[in-house]
Order: structure tokens, then sequence, then C-alpha cells
């Protein structure tokens, strides 16, 4: 029987998972359809995305760009600012949400797609490390399902299919281990920001590009991991694997392993994600075992990446701990790739601004509003810590 085509919500369009989406879209006219597009600033990507696949309705953060798109005189509705893309979400006017904006951003129309009860495919890992708990709640009331894009944990959604949780004895996420893998720790505080976005073995924003080079991208997915499977982490490993082929593994209670293994290439994830448990047939390129020399496993070096343990500290403390994580972690990525911070110090603000949390008298978490506050809070902290810093060097 024919399709109805899926309507989809693309919200970060113009971004690296955005335009991959819109890859998977462009080969399979006959299954998906674009309805609604949502980006920051960058109008002529949009204004091309506008012609190609024809939105009703599209939705930029920054209002300039939107006059930009609105004048070109494109037949769809624009909407602009921070409460533009929650309408845009808030509209239902689509089957499945993809979230692939970057960052804390990304929360506010997330929590508007859960509200209306719609399949939530994410890649923005960042929405449910601060608010998991909370989007799981709403999920379970509006009957939204939310599946992952992130090829880690599109490894574990698979090789659960068919599994009773209650069996699953450990999780282990595969890491590639960035492009410092090798480099001595003494050499950290060196690095410059063009060495920091050679990603080894994946083409990606710039935000999880550092991330994936400090291993915060493993702590937050190792809080995005408890959220979406329900282990807790304590039951969760990290294993690094530089090939990224073996994308991520279950051990079962009988001592079974269940891997899945691909190509590095996030089209899978995305389209299995609009399609699972189906499997489209596709023309990319395949992974051919025998061709690809030793796939290696080693230890991830906690020592020498001191992110992978703030974020699974903070995951296993809970509460508002991981969004204090985020916050501090998102001002110092953008103040390193801004040449204000050294490489050493993201791990270092992180730090200060938990520790100022464990001090203070953290309230419980408690709702939306909560989160929108803290991550203020931490944003405005951890600038003002930065800035004496610099004034006392
Ligand atoms: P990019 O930086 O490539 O794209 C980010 C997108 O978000 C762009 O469309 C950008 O719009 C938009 N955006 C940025 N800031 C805002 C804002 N304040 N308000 C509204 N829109 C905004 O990121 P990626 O595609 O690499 O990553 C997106 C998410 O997916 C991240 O959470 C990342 O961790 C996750 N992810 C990414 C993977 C990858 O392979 N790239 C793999 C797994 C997860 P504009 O271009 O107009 O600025």
């Amino acid at each position: 029987m024919p399709y109805a085509p899926l309507r989809i919500a693309l919200f970060g369009s113009t971004g690296s998972i955005g335009t991959n989406t819109l890859d998977v879209v462009r080969r399979n006219p006959d299954r998906f359809e674009i309805s609604v597009l949502a980006a920051n600033r960058n109008a002529a990507s949009v204004l091309d995305q506008i012609a190609e696949f024809r939105p009703t309705l599209v939705a930029l953060a920054d209002e300039e760009a939107a006059q930009t798109v609105r004048q070109a005189g494109s037949a769809c509705e624009v909407v602009a600012g921070e409460d533009g893309l929650s309408e845009a979400a808030r509209s239902g006017d689509y089957d499945v949400f993809i979230g692939a904006l970057v960052g804390f951003a990304g929360l506010r129309p997330t929590v508007e797609a859960v509200k209306l009860g719609k399949r939530i495919a994410l890649a923005n890992k960042e929405t449910l490390v601060v608010a998991g708990e909370l989007l799981f709640e709403l999920a379970r009331t509006s009957g939204s399902k939310i599946v992952p894009i992130d090829s880690e944990h599109s490894a574990i959604y698979q090789c659960l299919v068919g599994e009773d949780p209650e069996s699953i004895r450990r999780i282990i996420l595969t890491a590639s281990g960035g492009p410092f893998r090798t480099m001595p720790k003494e050499s950290f505080p060196s690095i410059a920001p063009e060495q920091a976005l050679r990603h080894p073995k994946w083409t990606m924003g710039r935000k999880i590009t550092i991330d994936s080079a400090t291993l915060m991208n493993k702590g937050l997915e190792i809080i995005e991991a408890k959220w979406l499977f329900d282990v807790p982490i304590a039951r969760m490993d990290v294993m690094v694997h530089p090939q990224s082929i073996v994308h991520s593994l279950v051990e079962f209670s009988d001592g079974s392993v269940k891997a899945q293994l691909g190509m590095p290439d996030m089209r899978l994830a995305i389209q299995y994600a609009l399609t699972a448990p189906e499997r489209l047939t596709t023309s990319y390129s395949m992974l051919d075992l025998a061709q690809m020399g030793p796939l290696e496993f080693f230890p991830p070096e906690y020592d020498k990446f001191p992110c992978l343990s703030l974020a699974r500290d903070a995951g296993e403390r809970g509460g508002l701990y991981p969004c204090i994580l985020n916050a501090a972690n998102e001002v110092a990525v953008e103040a390193f790739l801004s040449g204000r911070i050294g490489f050493t110090e993201i791990p270092e603000l992180i730090e200060c601004a938990l520790s100022d949390a464990a001090t203070a008298a953290l309230p419980p978490l408690s709702d939306l509003e909560g989160i929108y506050a803290c991550d203020r809070e931490t944003r405005s902290r951890t600038l003002e810590r930065m800035g004496k810093h610099a004034d006392a060097a």
C-alpha cells in the first residue's frame, strides 16, 4: 500500500544534521516531505531550501534573517525570534519533529513538539542532558515518542529491538577519541581552535566537534543514554574505537553482547529514526569489514580528558547539575572558538561552575522554568569568571 509522505518539521535545517536530513528527504520524495524549516540566521541557505522543499512555515531565530527571507517573496509563512521557533513547533503542521538545533536553544521548541504528542527524532542531545527527566514525563502524558538520531544511541536503540529492557546489563558507548587521542597531555594548553575543529572521522557542526575533542560529547551522551534507555549511569561504559565503525554495544544478562556497525554516515541514523523499525533501501557506501583493516578498542583516558568525568558525575548527581555542566560548557566552547580561552580552560571553567553549585543550596529540579533560570545564571557566572580571569592575566 502506498504511504502518505511523512511531514517533517526540521529544526536546525542549515546545520550538519539538518542538511543530511534534507539529503535523506531528497532521495526519498515518496516517503518524506518538509513541512516546517527552522534555523538561526543563515538566510541564504534557508532560501535555497525553501525553493527546493517548499515548506509551509519557516522560523528563523534571527529577526534580520527572517526579514531577508520575507523580502525574497517566498510563498511560505515566516516567523522570527525565539518565540517564532516555539510557535512553529506549536503549529503542529507536521508528523515528525526533527530536533537538530545545537545547544540549549533546542529545548523550548522540542518541549512544544513533545506536548503535542509528536514523534520526536532527536539529535540535539543538550535538550535531553538538561531536561531529560521532564521531557520524558511530558512524553508519557502526551503520547510523544522520542527516538534518537545520535549514532551511538541509534545503535543502542537498534540493539534493543526485540529485547527485554530488564535484561540489559551494560551499555557501552563507543568514542572515536577525537583529534587528540594520541597527543600527550602536556601539549594540550597550546591546542588551537583550528586543530580541535579537525575531527578524524566525522564532519559535524563546530560545537559538537569541540565537544568531541574534549570528550565532553561522550559525557553528554552518557546522560542522554540514561534518559533514552532508562539505564543508570553506573551501568554505562565508554570504549574508544578510533575507526568509528562499531557505533555502540549492549551487554545482556546472559553475557551476550550486541553491537550495531556501519559506515560513519549520519544519514543512516537519521532515516532509521524516521522509519524505525522499518529500514529503507539506500545507495550509500556500504561497510566492507574485510577492507577495513583492524578495528581497535581502548579504555578512555579519564585523566587526560576531565570533561568525561565531570559529565559522568553531573549525570549521577542529577537534578540541575547536568544543566550547569551544559551551560558552562556552551559558554566555554564558544570562548575557546573565539580565542578568548585555551583548550584546557574548558574543563576548568566547567569544574568551577559545578563546584559553585555544590557549595550553594541548589534548588531541586522541579520544572522547566527552573532549568531556564539555572541556564541563565550559570552562563552569566561563567562569563563573569572568564572576565575576572582575563583581567588578572
Ligand atoms: P550545526 O552547528 O551544524 O547546526 C546547528 C543548527 O542550529 C543550524 O541550523 C543553526 O542555524 C541552528 N542554530 C544554532 N543556534 C541557534 C539558535 N540560537 N536558535 C535557533 N537555531 C540555532 O550543528 P550540528 O548539526 O552538528 O548539530 C546539531 C545537534 O545535533 C547538536 O546538538 C549536536 O550535538 C547533535 N548531533 C550532531 C551530529 C553531527 O553529525 N553533526 C551527530 C550527533 C548529534 P544557522 O545555520 O542559521 O546558524
